[in-house]
């Protein structure tokens, strides 16, 4: 009984604010959100107002008319809206706290920031959580949240690399005792794999796909290198025809998949080179042993693990959960003692 009392009262949270996805850990709860990080905003009479978040407003994308426009506010790793990633950020915070519109309890938030973000940045996504009615705001850099929740021991002197593969960006960490060794991130993820797919059936097929269905496609067919036979299986699609503006049906194999996302994939590997030529070499030859963690959605595209063990000579693991982990770790620095050393309040 004191226990569910306890969950009821305790409102401590992390975020996880993806660039795609958003994921909420509650404190002694686990996740209790997991949206896409859209915001639709409808213009009436030139006032614009938020008109969906999240899936709701992703399922709009690419449907809707002229006065409504969805946005992917944290789209590149940075915020380029900030009023409507504040508007995000709360409603994902009231939404994580059961649609309360005034909080319980001043809480304690726990927000991932890219490694890289500037501390311009910083503050507006500290504000962002202040404004929706956080007590105290702590930040944890993305590669070491996601480090966390793949279960990599970064309070220890061990060197281990993480290589989180998100939405709009990739980040390439090399962690060892609480802290980033190494760090980067390029603007190559899951977006430009979707766009990858789109222009090569559009140049070699005269057909048009939107963004949503060549994010499916992706999902359910793309692999990261030619299949075993060199063909694989055959993909329906539908799109716009480009000629005649028809609507039409055409079949392609997963071998065009792959070649269409041949240059994404080489990016992150090139990514994850340069990491490595910079990673000092007791910590390398920690990775050596270790090997190297992938997570993020993008660690989910088939074979890019085998991609990435064949182009470094390294180990490599897709770590359980992949689109978890940044939340899982950032909710595991909240609760347990051991991790605080890791948040930082700038
Ligand atoms: P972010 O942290 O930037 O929000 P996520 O880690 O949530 O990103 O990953 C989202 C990306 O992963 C999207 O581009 C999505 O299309 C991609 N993704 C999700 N599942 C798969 C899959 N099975 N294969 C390939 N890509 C996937
Ligand atoms: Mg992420």
């Amino acid at each position: 009984m004191f226990s569910r009392l306890f969950k009821f009262t305790s409102r401590d949270m992390a975020i996880d604010l993806g660039t795609a996805n958003t994921v909420v850990y509650l404190r002694d709860s686990g996740i209790v959100l997991n949206e896409a990080s859209v915001v639709a905003i409808e213009t009436v009479n030139g006032v614009k107002r938020v008109k969906a978040v999240g899936d709701g407003a992703k399922l709009m994308m690419g449907k809707t008319p002229d006065s409504i426009e969805t946005v992917r506010p944290l789209r590149d790793g940075v915020i380029a809206d900030l009023d409507v990633a504040e508007q995000m950020i709360k409603y994902f915070i009231q939404k994580a706290h059961g649609g309360a519109s005034r909080l319980p309890r001043w809480p304690e938030i726990v927000v991932c920031v890219p490694s890289r973000s500037t501390s311009v940045e910083r503050r507006a996504i500290r504000d962002a959580a202040s404004n929706a009615g956080a007590r105290q705001v702590w930040l944890i850099e993305e590669p070491m949240a996601a480090a966390i929740g793949a279960g990599l021991p970064v309070t220890e002197p061990i060197g281990g690399m993480i290589v989180d593969m998100g939405g709009g960006t990739t980040e390439v960490a090399v962690l060892s005792l609480r802290g980033l060794a190494y760090s980067n991130s390029v603007r190559v993820g899951g977006d430009k794999m979707d766009d990858a797919i789109a222009s090569s059936i559009r140049r070699n097929h005269n057909l048009l796909i939107g963004e949503a269905t060549a994010e499916r496609i992706k999902k359910e067919f793309g692999i990261a290198r030619l299949p075993a036979d060199g063909i694989g299986l055959t993909v329906p699609i539908r799109g716009r025809d480009l000629v005649n503006g028809i609507p039409r049906e055409i079949a392609i194999t997963q071998a065009q998949i792959a070649d269409a996302l041949s240059e994404p994939v080489a990016q992150i590997v090139e990514a994850v080179r340069i990491a490595l030529e910079n990673t000092a070499p007791e910590l390398a030859a920690d990775i050596v042993d270790n090997g190297i963690v992938l997570t993020g959605g993008g660690a989910l595209l088939r074979d890019i693990d085998k991609v990435l063990a064949d182009e470094t000579g390294l180990p490599v693991t897709v770590a359980d959960d992949p689109l978890m982990c940044v939340a899982l770790g950032a909710g595991r620095a909240l609760e347990d003692p051991l991790y605080r050393g890791v948040l930082t309040t700038a």
